[in-house]
């Protein structure tokens, strides 16, 4: 029997059996899930001899839950992923032109996932479009509530668009007559949380250093205060635990975290040509997305990121590709998004043995090149698996 995961005075209580809810996901989610779940299950066991177990709880939301007569995203699916407190999911469909909006975002806002936590480092033996690879290891943090995600656009020409239009026109400020409207909130809190849960991170997982990236040259009042508002709350609240580059005369000491901001364009080309002085990124809602995609292709890795969602007391883990429709139900598929959502996972928990057994399993199937049909083709004398051989594969290198 399981017990539920609880959370008390700002701390998860993680029972050696919790309860954690899965969501299969739609298309190929049949195929990645049940092996994401096995290789999971396989290291919990080699690594704690029995002592510790995942006990699984399938969620129904979407096209499962529409097959058995409810609603995309059931409420009581929603309460029970509320109640337990940790859930992994498949990639959930989003009809393109109209019909429903993302569940995937739907779920963030309900929620209030407000960080999104991508991991970014270098898998030996995958092809990688950069000379030196190895060298990328980031975590970045990616504010998931404000910014472009608050969604705010008014259509050109809408009387919504005109109204706005002419509410700044009555301040003093000019815009074409015929322009769209966006708005971009960044707000004191929401920067702050996202930077601190980044702070949070760095300072548990031993990590050197935390760079704020912003356009703050040009946005000075939701960019740049984004900083601002940053460096203000770390200077509070971690005064005795950073170290902010503009005071550092020589290297950062070694016991404390480097602190340092840069505009988002200096940090593209900063993540190309000198990775390994980076380490633990926060930053905005839209630079966080251009940034999550950029250093996954420059490691090869789009398609195998991992990724999390995460709030106050709830967390979601999630394969970061789409339903690949075409592939569903043949087993062929690359399960290693949601797996390394799942050591993302595992390490959330504190189970850092387990997850770093699939880790090292993972890295030593993809060197012995055996692999499923997305990487064998770009790869040289590859053997090539179906998505569930390629687990096995993972359980059998433990
Ligand atoms: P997609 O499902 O990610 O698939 C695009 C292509 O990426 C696939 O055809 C395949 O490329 C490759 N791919 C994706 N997953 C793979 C895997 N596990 N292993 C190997 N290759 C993989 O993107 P999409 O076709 O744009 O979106 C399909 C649906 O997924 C849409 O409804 C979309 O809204 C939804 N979606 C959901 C999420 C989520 O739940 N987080 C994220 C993105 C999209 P090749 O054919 O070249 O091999």
């Amino acid at each position: 029997m399981g017990e539920l995961i609880s959370f008390e005075n700002n701390k998860w209580n993680i029972p050696d059996n919790p309860i954690i809810g899965f969501i299969e996901g739609d298309g190929v989610g049949v195929d990645i899930t049940p092996v994401a779940k096995k290789v999971f299950d396989a290291a919990v066991e080699k690594a704690y001899k029995g002592k510790k177990k995942i006990e699984w709880e399938e969620i129904i939301v979407s096209k499962k839950a529409v097959k058995r007569g409810d609603e995309l995203l059931p409420k009581d699916s929603l309460s029970r992923i509320k109640e337990l407190g940790i859930t992994i999911k498949g990639p959930l469909e989003t009809p393109v032109g109209g019909g429903h909006r993302s569940l995937n975002v739907s779920l963030r806002q309900i929620f209030d996932l407000y960080q999104c936590v991508r991991p970014v480092r270098y898998f030996k033996g995958i092809p990688a479009p950069v000379k030196e690879p190895n060298k990328v290891d980031v975590v970045i943090f990616r504010e998931n509530t404000e910014d472009v995600y608050a969604g705010i656009e008014y259509e050109s020409q809408s009387p919504d668009a005109k109204d706005i239009i002419t509410l700044i026109g009555a301040k003093g400020k000019e815009i074409k007559p015929d322009s769209g409207i966006g708005i971009k909130p960044i707000s004191e809190s929401g920067s702050k949380r996202i930077i601190k849960a980044a702070v949070d991170y760095a300072i548990q997982k031993n990590r050197k250093s935390v760079t704020l990236v912003h356009k703050g040259n040009i946005m000075k009042f939701t960019e740049g205060a984004f900083k601002a508002w940053g460096y203000e709350m770390i200077k509070q609240d971690y005064k005795d635990k950073v170290v902010f580059e503009e005071d550092l005369e020589d290297n950062p000491p070694k016991d404390k975290i480097l602190i340092n901001n840069r505009i988002a364009d200096a940090m593209f080309q900063q993540l190309l040509l000198r990775p390994d002085e980076y380490d633990v990124i926060a930053t905005m809602n839209l630079n966080g997305d251009y940034l999550s995609d950029a250093a996954a292709a420059q490691v090869g890795g789009l398609g195998i990121a991992p990724g999390a969602n995460i709030g106050e007391r709830l967390a979601i883990f999630e394969a970061t590709h789409g339903t690949a429709p075409k592939y569903t139900g043949q087993d062929k598929v690359n399960p290693s998004s949601l797996i390394l959502s799942g050591v993302l996972m595992l390490e959330f928990m504190n189970w850092k043995e387990a997850a770093d057994l699939i880790t090292q399993a993972l890295e030593k199937t993809i060197q012995n090149k055996t692999v499923t049909y997305d990487l064998e083709r770009q790869m040289q004398n590859a053997k090539l698996l179906k998505c569930s051989e390629f687990g096995d594969e993972i359980i059998k290198n433990m």
